[in-house]
């Protein structure tokens, strides 16, 4: 049972800090709520303090000086995400209150899920702010509210299968041993992708082969972007490119094979994560809609040497894409035989 403070100040309030520590809540979002919590948010009002020569006014509304709680709270940009949940009407913030002071008002006003959405909403309106301020991806605001209910229900749904996914690293730990490349099931298709990324230009290219059970290359290309990424877009751009060559190739069903872990995983919960990679994820998700795709897998880097390679030719040129159907160029061969031989 929550028990009202005896004054809002909160601040230094460990054993109210400490129930809150308890809550199901990814690490990420509590660790963000200690910041929120002391103050801690790089917001332009605690910057300018620090020194720093910078225009103070939010950079949302260009109104007011960005404090904590007008990034949150107060900016008539949020106002828009608040107002379309009626849950937090019961807060009534003071102008002079701090993050603090708004978060165990909400604490002991909303019942506890309700209290949990509370936080993820504050969270996602955080990294909106930032991706505002750092030219990444926005999310409309009507969204975020539908993102932070499923990132919620999500979190708990993997909280509850811990058990399950720990077996799971477990039997994917056995299966590193294998460094062989794994063939699909017959009737199956597995496509392995890979980026590969200029350290001169900084541009990158991703690679594809799509293969039958017995190692025949059905399809295989690669295409540099012509643009800089992190190397987890770049990863996210190559199973993006792979699902395409698949469906526009008729090869179904099929399974994609990366080497890159983070960003399979993303892209198997990306509703959370609210990053460039889940939203590339986001998009999969769309293409993959009634096509034959068994999953996203994670392959070790050495089961996953053609594709590498292909990435690897794409990355020394510039704007190029090509695809064969049942061929590779010819570097890459030793690789596809190589892969072939450790079947028998
Ligand atoms: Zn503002």
């Amino acid at each position: 049972m929550k028990q009202n403070p005896s004054s809002s100040n909160g601040l230094g309030n460990l054993k109210w800090w400490k129930s809150l520590w308890g809550l199901s809540l990814p690490p990420k979002i509590k660790i963000f709520l200690w910041r929120c919590f002391n103050g801690w948010l790089p917001v332009r009002e605690v910057l300018m303090r620090r020194g720093m020569q910078i225009d103070v006014r939010c950079p949302l509304c260009h109104c007011f000086p960005e404090s904590g709680i007008h990034s949150l709270w107060f900016c008539k940009e949020i106002r828009k995400v608040w107002n379309s949940w009626d849950t937090t009407t019961p807060l009534k913030p003071g102008l002079g209150w701090s993050m603090a002071d708004l978060l165990i008002h909400a604490f002991y006003k909303l019942q506890n899920e309700d209290f949990l959405l509370f936080c993820e909403i504050l969270w996602l309106v955080w990294s909106n702010r930032n991706s505002k301020v750092f030219g990444g991806n926005c999310k409309p605001v009507p969204q975020l509210l539908t993102w932070a209910t499923s990132y919620l229900e999500e979190f708990q749904q993997a909280m509850a299968s811990k058990k399950v996914v720990l077996n799971q690293a477990r039997q994917r730990k056995a299966g590193d041993r294998d460094k062989r490349w794994v063939p699909p099931d017959p009737g199956v298709y597995c496509v392995n992708v890979d980026a590969s990324f200029n350290s001169r230009n900084g541009v990158f290219g991703t690679g594809f082969v799509v293969r039958d059970h017995t190692g025949r290359v059905m399809k295989a290309g690669y295409k540099n972007h012509g643009w800089k990424a992190s190397v987890e877009v770049g990863e996210a751009c190559a199973i993006r490119e792979g699902v395409l060559q698949a469906i526009e190739g008729n090869l179904t069903p099929f399974v994609i094979m990366s080497d890159a872990k983070v960003v399979v995983d993303t892209f198997n919960n990306y509703r959370l994560s609210c990053n460039d990679v889940g939203m590339i994820a986001l998009d999969c998700s769309i293409l993959l809609k009634n096509v034959g795709c068994l999953g996203i897998r994670f392959a070790n880097r050495d089961t996953n040497k053609v594709a590498h390679h292909l990435a690897r030719l794409a990355s020394s040129e510039s704007y190029v894409q090509y695809s064969w159907r049942g061929s590779v160029p010819h570097e890459i061969i030793p690789f596809v035989l190589a892969d072939v031989q450790a079947l028998s």
